[in-house]
Formats: C-alpha cells, structure tokens, sequence
C-alpha cells in the first residue's frame, strides 16, 4: 500500500469518528482534504510512480542524459532536469 493509500484509509477512519460524534454530519475539512488526496492518487496512477525517482517503468521517452524513464507531458527530466524533446507533440 502507498503512502497515498495509508492516508486516504487514515483520513476516512477520522471523518468515521466525526460522523459517530456529530450525529451523522460529515466534517468538511475532512472530507476536502480526502477529496485533495484522491487527486493526488489520480495523479500518481496517471504518472505511473511518484516522481524524483530513477524509475523503471514503459513510457515512450527517455531521457537522453541520464536514461530516465519520461512522461510525454513533462518537459524536463526530473532527474536530471534535461529540457525534453519531444517531437511527437502536436504542432
Ligand atoms: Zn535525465
């Protein structure tokens, strides 16, 4: 389980306990925060693995300086910070 995981699991385990206390409302600042983590997870699917990291996973790219594995909608390495070239974007 990610980081990621552990917190949403942790955040919905808090808004329970609200629930159970505020007679069945939901705390909002709870709820907003468990709303910004599961972006974050979208995100990190997306991408595959969290960025900074030499990584290993297939992606059409990669970086000519240190051979990172790249996504097509960064424009620079993040290992090395190499600006990407990337042809196949549209014109
Ligand atoms: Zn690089």
């Amino acid at each position: 389980m990610t980081d990621t995981e552990k917190a949403i699991k942790h955040f919905e385990s808090l808004q329970k306990r609200y629930t159970t206390q505020h007679k069945g409302e939901q705390c909002k600042f709870v709820k907003c925060a468990i709303e910004a983590i599961c972006e974050k997870q979208e995100r990190e699917k997306w991408h595959g693995v969290e960025h900074g990291l030499l990584t290993t996973w297939e992606t059409p790219i990669q970086c000519h300086n240190c051979m990172e594995h790249l996504s097509l909608d960064w424009s620079f390495c993040p290992e090395c910070g190499t600006p990407i070239e990337n042809n196949e974007r549209e014109e």
